[in-house]
C-alpha cells in the first residue's frame, strides 16, 4: 500500500504550497482529457521509485466545535488517523503561536509519527529563529522553503525512512490473482456487490491485522481464474483503531485503486454521475489502471431515468470513454456475468502483448488510409512503433518531425490500435519519439 503523509497546521503557514510542490504533476497521461475534475486535497507524490499519497487538510484548530471550522478539525482528525507520517506546518515568519502549540498537543496524543517543518525559512536554514520550535517537543525542526523548493527533499527522506517499500502494484503477470478493487461513494451498492460475490448475507467480522497500513485481500475464484478483493470502504473493519475512520475513506479508496490491477467504478443508476463520481472516477483514469464502470441499482429506474443516467455518464465521465459500462443490480444479482467478463477482457487489454512487427505494419496501414498534416514544409514521417510497457500499454512510435503530430492524429491512430487489439477498460498511451 502506498504510504500516506497528511499536511497539518494552522492556516496560511503554507500547507497548499508545500502540497503542491509535493505532487507536482507527474504522469502526462491527464492532460489530455477534459471533464477531469481533481480535488485538491489529496495527490500522488514520488521520492525517486518510491510512491506516496499526501492529505492536505484544511487550516486546523484542535478545539473548535461549531460550523465549517468544526468539519475541518474532523476532517484533521481523519486524516491524521489515516496518515502513516503527520507533517506539521508551521511559519518561521510569524513565529510560533499559541495554535502551533495546540496543534503540537494534540499530534503528541495522536501517537503517530511526526515531522516538524518550518517553513517559509528560504536563506534561513541556519537561524536562530529557527530554535524556538524545538519547544513543540516534536523533534528537530525541518527548516523548508514549500515556495522555493529548499529542504523538501530531506524532509521527505525523513518522512519515508521507516516506512517499507511498497510493492509495484505494475509488476503483476498472468500468474498472480487479479487484484481487484470496488470504488465509489457511499451507498453506491459496494458492499452489496461484495456479499453478492462471496455469496454471503453480511461481511462484517473479519480477523482484522491491527495497524492501517494492513491491506484486506479476499480471495475469490470465478471461471477458474482467481481474483483479489482489496479493501475499499464497503469491507468494515472491527476495533478500536479503526474507529475515528468513516465508512467512506477517499485515502483508502486511492491506496485500493493503487493497489488494483482492475477497478470496478460503481455508480448508483437512481442518482446518476454525481461531482463525486468524477473525483473518484478522475483518481482511477490518473492511477493508469484498467477500469469497468458498474451502473448498480438497474432494477430500481425507470426508461426516463435511465435517459438521463445514460447523459450524466456522456456528460461527466467522459474521460474514460474507453470504460466499457455494464449495468447491473446487486441485490438482485442481475448482470454480474457480463461484469465478470468485462473485468477479464479489460484485465487482459491493460496486459496485452503487441509486438513489433503487428505494430508496424499497423501504423503503416494507418499512414496509407491517413497520412499527418503537413506543417509548413515539414510532413511527419511516421516510421516504426513498439511497445514501451504495460498496465497501461503504451506504444511508442518513431519517425520524424513528429512535434506536428497533432492530437486528433494520435487518436486517429490510438483507435486503430485499439480495434486491431481490441483493448477495453484500459487507457492506451502514445508517445512518439525521434529517431536519431
Ligand atoms: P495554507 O493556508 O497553510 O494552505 O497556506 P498557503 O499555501 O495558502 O500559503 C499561505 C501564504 O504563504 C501564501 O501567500 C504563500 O505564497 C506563502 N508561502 C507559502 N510557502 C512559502 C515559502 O516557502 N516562503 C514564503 N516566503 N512564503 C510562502
Ligand atoms: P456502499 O456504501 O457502497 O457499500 O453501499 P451498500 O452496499 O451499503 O448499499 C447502499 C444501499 O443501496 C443499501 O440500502 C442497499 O440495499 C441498496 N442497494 C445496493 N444494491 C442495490 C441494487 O442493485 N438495487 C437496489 N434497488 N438497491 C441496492
Amino acid at each position: 500500500m502506498k504510504p500516506v503523509l497528511a499536511l497539518v497546521g494552522r492556516p496560511n503557514v503554507g500547507k497548499s504550497t508545500l502540497f503542491n510542490r509535493l505532487t507536482k504533476s507527474r504522469d502526462a497521461i491527464v492532460a489530455d482529457f477534459a471533464g477531469l475534475t481533481r480535488d485538491r486535497h489529496y495527490g500522488d507524490g514520488r521520492l525517486g521509485s518510491r510512491h506516496f499519497i499526501v492529505v492536505d487538510t484544511g487550516g486546523f484548530e484542535p478545539d473548535s466545535t461549531t460550523g465549517i471550522v468544526k468539519e475541518m478539525a474532523r476532517q484533521t482528525r481523519q486524516a491524521v488517523a489515516e496518515a502513516d507520517v503527520v507533517i506539521f506546518v508551521t511559519d518561521v515568519r510569524s513565529g510560533l503561536s499559541a495554535q502551533d502549540a495546540d496543534i503540537a498537543r494534540f499530534l503528541r496524543q495522536a501517537n503517530k509519527r511526526v515531522l516538524l517543518a518550518v517553513n517559509k525559512a528560504e536563506g534561513m536554514q541556519e537561524s536562530p529563529l529557527l530554535a524556538e520550535f524545538h519547544e513543540l517537543g516534536l523533534g528537530e525542526p525541518h527548516p523548508v522553503s514549500a515556495a522555493h523548493g529548499q529542504g523538501i527533499r530531506s524532509l521527505l527522506e525523513a518522512a519515508l525512512e521507516d516506512l517499507p517499500e511498497d510493492e509495484d502494484a505494475d509488476e503483476d503477470d498472468a500468474d498472480r490473482p487479479i487484484r481487484l478493487a470496488v470504488a465509489g461513494r457511499p451507498n453506491v451498492g459496494k458492499s452489496t456487490l461484495i456479499n453478492t460475490w462471496l455469496g454471503e448475507e453480511r461481511l462484517i467480522a473479519f480477523d482484522m491485522p491491527g495497524t492501517t497500513r494492513d491491506a484486506i485481500r479476499v480471495p475469490l475464484e470465478r471461471d477458474g481464474r482467481r481474483y483479489e478483493l482489496i479493501d475499499t470502504a464497503g469491507l468494515r473493519r472491527k476495533g478500536k483503531v479503526f474507529e475515528a475512520i468513516e465508512k467512506f475513506s477517499v485515502v483508502k479508496t486511492l491506496q485500493a485503486i493503487a493497489d488494483a490491477s482492475v477497478v470496478v467504478l460503481m455508480v448508483d443508476a437512481t442518482q446518476g454521475v454525481s461531482e463525486q463520481d468524477a473525483h473518484i472516477a478522475g483518481y482511477v483514469l490518473e492511477s493508469g489502471r484498467a477500469v469497468v464502470i458498474a451502473i448498480n441499482k438497474w432494477d430500481a429506474v425507470d426508461a426516463y431515468q435511465r435517459e438521463l443516467l445514460e447523459r450524466s455518464v456522456e456528460q461527466r465521465l467522459a474521460f474514460l470513454k474507453f470504460a466499457p459500462i455494464v449495468h447491473i443490480s446487486a441485490i438482485r444479482r442481475q448482470g454480474l456475468g457480463p461484469l465478470w467478463k468485462a473485468i477479464a477482457d479489460a484485465h487482459a487489454s491493460a496486459h496485452c502483448k503487441m509486438p513489433t512487427p503487428v505494430l508496424t505494419r499497423l501504423l503503416h496501414e494507418a499512414v496509407e488510409h491517413q497520412a499527418p498534416k503537413r506543417a509548413g514544409s515539414s510532413r511527419p514521417k511516421l516510421r516504426y512503433a513498439h511497445q514501451g510497457g504495460m498496465n497501461p500499454p503504451v506504444i511508442v512510435v518513431h519517425g520524424n518531425s513528429l512535434e506536428h503530430v497533432t492530437e486528433a492524429y494520435k487518436r486517429f491512430l490510438e483507435a486503430r490500435f485499439r480495434a486491431h487489439f481490441k483493448l477495453v477498460g484500459t487507457p492506451l498511451r502514445i508517445d512518439m519519439k525521434h529517431s536519431t
